[in-house]
């Protein structure tokens, strides 16, 4: 159920402009706003879980789906020869700040390891 408060929740009810890349029954992916490389997008699903804690048995397929568009979009968008990184931040101090759980998909510069 969307929740009212919440910034992913508008954007998918096209309360807020986003820039879509990809739109199913499930998920959309949307570019950043504030992108930390060339390519980065978030995998969004329509569903309003707050993070991937939040996730229980019921969204096993949900999850899986949202790692199979991630991978589609990075080779849509022509990333997949080159490399691509997905990231789900859970909980504040992992750097989550939009607590509408979403898949980072990160691209289109070398990734450094570990991450921040
Ligand atoms: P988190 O920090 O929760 O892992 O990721 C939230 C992401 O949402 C951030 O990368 C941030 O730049 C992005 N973001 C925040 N507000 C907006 C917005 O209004 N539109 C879009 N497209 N992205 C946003
Ligand atoms: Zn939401």
């Amino acid at each position: 159920m969307a929740d009212e408060n919440c910034l992913f929740c508008k954007i998918i009810a096209g309360k807020i402009p986003g820039d879509f890349v990809h739109q199913d029954e499930r998920c959309v992916v949307i570019r950043d706003i504030n992108p930390q490389a060339p390519g980065h997008v978030l995998v969004i699903p329509r569903e309003h879980l707050e993070s991937l804690d939040d996730a229980s048995q019921k969204d096993e397929g949900l999850l899986g789906h949202l790692l199979r568009v991630a991978a589609r979009v990075a080779n849509d968008l022509g990333h997949g020869e080159s490399g691509y990184r997905t990231v789900i931040n859970t909980g504040a101090g992992a750097g989550q700040s939009v607590f509408h759980l979403h898949v980072h998909v990160l691209a289109g510069r070398p990734l450094g390891w570990p991450p921040g």
